[in-house]
């Protein structure tokens, strides 16, 4: 959501800042822009893509070795080319970009009114930039004193970035809420939101902190506190590489990723699993056991995709640890005032380690005293920064929107925090944990084999993708595949698409069914079976059309079922990682046929810093 570049060095800066925004597309933006400065600050901001703001400036005075950099979504005042940013001071000197929320922009807005500013935009962003520069004004301060000045006074979230027209060898910038990377070079820095428009030019990167301001040139960076107190900077060496942001030959990177999964699901095994000893190695879990394997209650805090990741594990951790776990959405748990015991452990999942409810929620939990265990797969992230222990998911960079890879990652994950708790616990036997660890190993082979069927999976994707709506159905652990199954859908798609547990239906969807609706069944074979067998020929009497992903050779739905998607035999704990597989080729193909930009989703972002 959102991206942020910037440079300064011996280098021109606009191709560096353009080819980093093309670089953070995946994020999702409705509008870019890009200030330089050469002799004077110069503006250039267009709505709609990168490309367009390109087009713009052909033929413009491009040059400058110091620039911002920006695609903006849009929070407050519509995509357009008068909202985009970077926006520029009432006096014309500063210009300033930001990724995030001014939550009380409306009295500072007002204040500022009264002193006669006149705004030009609709956004917070701009009122927080008039805001320091009237304290700059009135104080005689630095810009940098400003800064401090003024966001002791604001509340939100924020990565922003100034350039000082009168002050050309300098970059300012400030976070908190929101994620800012900074690339240390030879003479020479890159800001972005993540690490991807960097990994090109360096491998050194400082992840700054909540409450920290940058004073950047060329050859130093300086870190402070908002008390304006000198901060070491953290050196980081990034484990990226320029491969793994690039499509690599397929049409979409939502296509490749989806065919990365057999890598993705083996990396996040790799040097945890040993199936042949019959060990699991996390540190992140092991050195916090006591505490987890204590819990009194488990609670998984997530957004999106990244819940239904948390459903999963609702079961499995039930099934093997016999810790109660209750999955809460962050944004309602944030805002609720939850009931947090002491020997509550918290699981935050996130992708991006950035997802801004989550974030809030686990630093809410974390003050009343709860141990946080982050999932994330963005190393570095603010989410991995403060949980207390945590498992990267080792899944890569994950450009399309919609999360694949990511998911797949999750679910192999938590699978393995379960059995580690639950052996330490000693709520499993050990020729269940054995077996357990073996089909866990022979995922990645399984998927591998799943995506064979791909041909199969867009023939039948051609025949549906007409339809308006669609109903998923599971039971047991497939229950939040079918839900994932249908927001995969509904993202990539924009055809309607409900998910429930399967035998709910007859509570109210069924009214929905008829000749015209598809009903795609996650029907795999275990202890649910026979009643799924049941609830598809409620449907068949109904007349619906049922898509059905099914164990191989599953002979009894295969004839009941218009269309089958077969995945190999898995154990039904296990059984999710491979059942979403044919779920996530069949949105892709559907979304390709309609004709949609699958990576891109309309009004979707990938990682969702504001909340
Ligand atoms: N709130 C700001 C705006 O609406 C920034 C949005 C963003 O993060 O792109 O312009």
């Amino acid at each position: 959501m959102c991206g942020i570049v910037a440079y300064i060095g011996h280098r021109q800066a606009y191709p560096v800042i353009v080819k980093g925004l093309k670089r953070l597309e995946y994020r999702g933006y409705d509008s870019a822009g890009i200030a330089l400065v050469n002799h004077g600050l110069k503006l250039y901001k267009k709505k709609g893509k990168v490309a367009n703001l390109e087009e713009s400036t052909l033929g413009q005075d491009l040059e400058g070795h110091i620039g911002i950099g920006h695609t903006r979504w849009a929070t407050h005042g519509e995509p357009s080319d008068r909202n985009a940013h970077p926006h520029r001071s009432a006096n014309g000197k500063l210009a300033m970009i930001h990724n995030g929320i001014i939550e009380n922009y409306a009295s500072l807005k007002q204040e500022l009114i009264k002193k006669g500013y006149q705004f030009h935009s609709d956004t917070d962003t701009e009122v927080l930039l008039y805001f320091i520069e009237d304290i700059q004004k009135n104080n005689s301060s630095t810009l940098e004193e400003a800064l401090r000045i003024a966001l002791k006074r604001v509340v939100g979230a924020y990565v922003i970035v100034l350039i000082d027209e009168d002050n050309p060898d300098t970059l300012i910038a400030a976070r908190k809420g929101s994620p800012l990377v900074i690339g240390i070079g030879k003479g020479e820095h890159f800001l972005a939101s993540d690490a991807s428009p960097i990994i090109e030019y360096t491998k050194e990167v400082v992840y700054v902190n909540d409450y920290e301001i940058a004073i950047i040139k060329a050859d130093e960076l300086i870190l402070k506190n908002l008390g304006n107190e000198r901060q070491t900077p953290f050196i980081q060496k990034l484990d990226l590489e320029l491969a793994a942001i690039e499509k690599g030959g397929y049409d979409h990177f939502m296509l490749k990723e989806i065919f990365e999964q057999p890598h993705t699901i083996y990396d996040c095994l790799r040097g945890r699993l040993d199936a042949a000893q019959g060990t699991i190695t996390m540190s992140g879990i092991q050195n916090n056991m006591e505490l987890i394997k204590n819990a009194n209650r488990i609670l998984i805090i997530a957004c999106g995709t990244s819940w239904h990741a948390g459903l999963v594990a609702e079961y499995v951790i039930e099934e093997l640890c016999r810790i109660p776990v209750e999955v809460e959405y962050a944004s309602e748990f944030r805002y609720r005032n939850p009931i947090i015991h002491k020997g509550d452990m918290i699981i935050a999942i996130s992708q991006s380690g950035e997802t801004a409810d989550t974030l809030v929620a686990i630093e809410r939990a974390k003050e009343q005293g709860a141990v946080i265990l982050g999932i994330v797969n963005v190393v570095g992230s603010s989410i991995s920064r403060i949980s207390h222990a945590g498992a990267y998911t080792h899944a890569g960079p994950e450009i399309g929107v919609a999360s694949t890879k990511a998911f797949t990652a999750q679910l192999t994950v938590l699978t393995m925090v379960a059995l580690m708790i639950a052996k330490e616990r000693n709520t499993i036997s050990h020729d269940r944990y054995i077996h357990l660890l073996n089909e866990l190993n022979e995922v990645p082979e399984k998927v591998k084999h799943a995506l064979e069927n791909a041909d199969h999976i867009k023939a039948v994707a051609l025949k549906y993708k007409d339809v308006s709506d669609a109903l998923f159905l599971g039971r047991g652990y497939n229950f939040p595949i079918a839900l994932e199954g249908a927001l995969k859908l509904k993202e990539i798609s924009y055809i309607h698409a409900e998910g429930y547990p399967a035998a709910e239906m007859k509570h109210g969807p069924i009214a929905l069914v008829d000749e015209s609706l598809p009903v795609v069944f996650v029907a795999t074979k275990d202890t649910y079976h026979q009643k799924i067998i049941s609830n598809i020929q409620e449907i068949k009497a109904r007349k619906g059309k049922v898509i059905a992903v099914i164990t191989e050779g599953d002979e009894t739905i295969t004839e009941m079922a218009d269309d089958v998607l077969p995945i190999p035999e898995a154990d039904e704990l296990i059984a999710p990682i491979i059942s979403t597989i044919p779920l996530q080729l069949l949105s892709y193909y559907i979304g390709v046929a309609r004709g949609f930009d699958v990576d891109k989703p309309r009004n979707l972002a990938k990682s969702v810093t504001v909340e």
